[in-house]
């Protein structure tokens, strides 16, 4: 089965008071569930059966005709990726190699901090702020519904969810709060490392 449903990498209430159980409940239990459930429906059958996740929205992205397999393949994927993006007593400025090359290609950490919060708070509905290389740059990306960097040249490191889904019982309509505290306390930057 090419799309499963990862386990999460922090208990429900991990990310408490930041993230509730009860988003996670909701967001990892039935939104990412059914990406899963309903994507892995769509390819029983075809040539894509016996791809990776990866190569399916790869393989879809752009094909008006596979728009149902992309979506929920890439949202599979993207779901799996912000997980890992997340842990308890996270967040703030990183150590190492990424902050150096942060400081790099953004001038410095605030001035990556402030063009991610607006990519994120400025996605128009549904979507997703990301981290990525591209040619060895770092950039901040945004992209709509399940939209992903994979498939324009772009390698992510880090990405937040702007669906409403994703902070809705905890922050509401602030979505501009919910980023702040991403930042600050949740982005697993070990994770983020890792990638580049
Ligand atoms: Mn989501």
């Amino acid at each position: 089965m090419p799309l499963v449903l990862p386990e999460l990498p922090f208990a429900k209430d991990a990310l408490e008071p930041y993230i509730s159980a009860r988003t996670l409940e909701f967001h990892y239990g039935k939104h990412h569930n059914a990406y899963v459930v309903n994507g892995s429906k769509l390819i029983a059958g075809t040539d894509l059966e016996t791809a990776d996740n990866e190569e399916i929205i790869k393989k879809t992205a752009g094909d008006s005709q596979k728009a149902g397999i992309f979506n929920n393949a890439a949202q599979v994927w993207n779901h799996s990726f912000y997980w890992k993006c997340m842990k308890p007593g996270g967040g703030g400025a990183p150590t190492g190699k990424i902050a150096d090359k942060i400081k790099a290609d953004f001038g410095s950490f605030e001035k990556f901090v402030e063009e991610f919060k607006t990519a994120g708070a400025t996605q128009f509905g549904s979507g997703w702020a990301w981290l990525v290389l591209e040619n060895d740059r770092l950039k901040i990306v945004k992209t709509a519904n399940a939209d992903n960097p994979l498939v324009h040249g772009q390698k992510p490191l880090l990405t937040v969810d702007v669906w409403e889904h994703a902070y809705y019982l905890d922050y509401q309509n602030r979505r501009p709060d919910y980023l702040a505290v991403f930042v600050e306390k949740l982005i697993n930057w070990d994770f983020v490392s890792s990638c580049l």
